[in-house]
């Protein structure tokens, strides 16, 4: 395994092309609107060091028997699935940020099972090439983004009817050596602190489609490839040298724009290429698993949160009123109720045709339904419980000025034996969880991320079994047959 600093090193030798607000970035690790993204990611390097974590961030590799990280392992179990989920709260809790590692862990979750059944009904050789990829990136413990978001233009219309035919990932040329994609795909999470990119297709295809039912995976610097790195809310405020105002200095999450303009990709590294008929199968597939993730990552975060709301309170004073204990029980138990169905999905988990676990799929929809609800009620009533000195505070600058500091330090104390600094420091985390840098994983993202809700609801409707539901009404009502009552 690497080290978080091998992880470190291993980005600084990548030649990646991307723009911030319109400049070329040279050096990507140490930008200070990217690098707290960077040190989310190391952190999941850095606790499976830690031998108190050993059991949940490592585990033995079903490929090779080596201990590996779980961020690049194919589930065995459902205590596998368990742990998963259990990870991400402790990475929500270390960082509280989206620390984008599991979209690559869902990824090579997904294609290890769809490629093991696209071979034994189609008699393709997809699983194997597979398996070779995933074997190197256990040994490398490389960090995969996952991609499978295009931009989709008109959303009436499928990827072969649009006006503008790369509006969804494309094949645009098939040669003896492999092929030539282009197209785009948004919202990449973490795509700059990866080493490969897995692309997968977004939605179901027809057989007009065939060209964009497309999975491959390439270097995340590979020629062709450029990303435009995705504004968030406040980040400039990295660029001024205030740990107290960015609310959170050292970690973060990023979304990038990834643009593939006529990317050549060697056949050893495809995974579909024209087999529409399987696409809806991986895209619901990822979905599940990435819908299970936000029961623990969203959950971590929450934890946070709430910490930080339990304290401003407490320097506010007010920690015994007891509208304030039940907002914050409130906020507890919407907390755990998200972490009950990231558990209960992975519980319920079965193996595949391939052996590799698959979540309970009905479940994790219903997981990731009450994350795009409960993390805004939660910061709705963080909010209420920070005040509104949360958004109305000065700034760091002007507590280090030697004329108005004092004024600050004296005004906006709250109870006597805290010192102001600490309050702020407080309020500021909460403002960048609920509206700042951290608000795009902790909101936004809960909303969409992983599929918007009505996407979650089209599978509950899938997976609900509603007939099964009427027969058992009708038995007890006494209008079934097979209830020998007619
Ligand atoms: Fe992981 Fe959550 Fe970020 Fe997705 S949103 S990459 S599950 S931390
Ligand atoms: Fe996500």
């Amino acid at each position: 395994m690497k080290t978080a600093q091998e992880y470190e090193n291993s980005l600084r030798s990548m030649s990646f092309k991307v723009f911030v607000q319109g400049e070329l970035v040279k050096n990507p690790v140490d930008h200070p609107i990217i690098r707290p993204s960077m040190n989310s990611v190391k952190m999941t390097y850095a606790l499976a060091e830690d031998p108190q974590y050993e059991d949940l961030m490592t585990v033995p590799s079903s490929l090779t028997g080596e201990r590996i990280n779980r961020f690049c392992h194919i589930h065995q179990s459902t205590e596998d699935l368990i742990n998963k989920v259990k990870m991400q709260r402790l990475l929500g809790q270390k960082t509280a940020s989206c620390f984008q590692r599991c979209v690559g862990m869902d990824a090579i979750n997904t294609l290890e099972s769809v490629t093991f059944e696209m071979d034994a009904q189609l008699g393709t050789d997809y699983h194997q090439r597979f398996r070779r990829f995933l074997q190197r990136m256990q040994q490398e413990d490389w960090t995969v983004d996952g991609a499978m978001t295009d931009t989709k233009g008109d959303r009436s219309l499928s990827p072969s009817e649009q006006a503008d035919p790369d509006l969804y990932l494309r094949v645009v040329e098939k040669r003896k050596d492999g092929i030539v994609v282009r197209g785009a795909k948004a919202h990449q999470t973490g795509a700059l602190n990866s080493h490969w990119v897995l692309v997968m297709p977004t939605i179901a295809m027809k057989k007009e489609d065939a060209d964009y039912a497309v999975s491959f995976y390439c270097p995340a610097d590979a020629e062709g490839i450029l990303y435009v790195y995705g504004r968030q809310s406040c980040d400039t405020r990295k660029l001024e040298g205030s740990s107290i105002d960015v609310g959170n200095s050292q970690f973060g999450g990023h979304e990038a724009l990834l643009v593939f303009d006529n990317v050549f990709i060697p056949w050893e590294n495809v995974y579909m290429c024209g087999e529409y008929a399987f696409s809806s199968l991986l895209v619901e597939r990822f979905a599940g698993y990435h819908r299970q993730s936000y029961g623990g990552c969203k959950v971590g975060v929450g934890d946070v949160l709430i910490g930080a709301a339990a304290l401003a309170a407490e320097y506010n004073g007010v920690s015994r009123a007891s509208h304030i204990k039940d907002k914050l029980i409130e906020m507890i138990h919407l907390n755990e109720t998200l972490f009950s169905c990231g558990i209960a999905c992975s519980a319920q988990g079965a193996p595949t045709e391939s052996g590799t676990y698959l979540i309970d799929m009905l479940l994790a929809n219903v997981c990731k339904q009450n994350v795009t609800r409960f993390p805004y009620e939660i910061a709705r009533l963080a909010e209420d419980i920070a005040g509104g000195l949360m958004v109305t505070m000065p700034s760091e600058k002007d507590l280090r000025h030697p004329q108005i500091g004092p004024y600050i330090e004296k005004y906006l104390r709250g109870v006597s034996n805290v010192p102001t600094e600490n309050r702020l420091r407080i309020l500021r985390l909460i403002e960048n969880l609920t509206l700042g840098t951290a608000a795009v994983g902790y909101r936004t993202e809960s909303m969409h991320g992983a599929g918007s809700p009505q996407a979650q609801r089209i599978m509950i409707a899938r997976q609900a079994d509603l007939e099964q539901k009427k027969e058992l009404a009708r038995c007890i009502a006494g209008i079934c047959p097979a209830s020998g009552i007619d």
